[in-house]
């Protein structure tokens, strides 16, 4: 399987069927896939990158 299962980087909630989510880069590095599920973008969850341990949002 190369399949990559998507996990909310936040609750590590699997978010393959959840239409609020959203996948992005890391704005400080750029090479780390940052997925957060809909439930932590709306709440403004923290997220910690796992390539540079910046911390969002903000
Ligand atoms: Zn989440
Ligand atoms: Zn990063």
């Amino acid at each position: 399987m190369d399949m990559e299962p998507k996990t909310c980087i936040s609750c590590k909630r699997k978010v393959v069927n959840d239409a609020g989510s959203v996948t992005f880069s890391c704005p400080s590095c750029i090479q780390y896939s940052i997925v957060r599920c809909k439930n932590c973008k709306v709440n403004a969850i923290k997220y910690t990158c796992a390539n540079c341990k910046f911390v969002g949002p903000n």
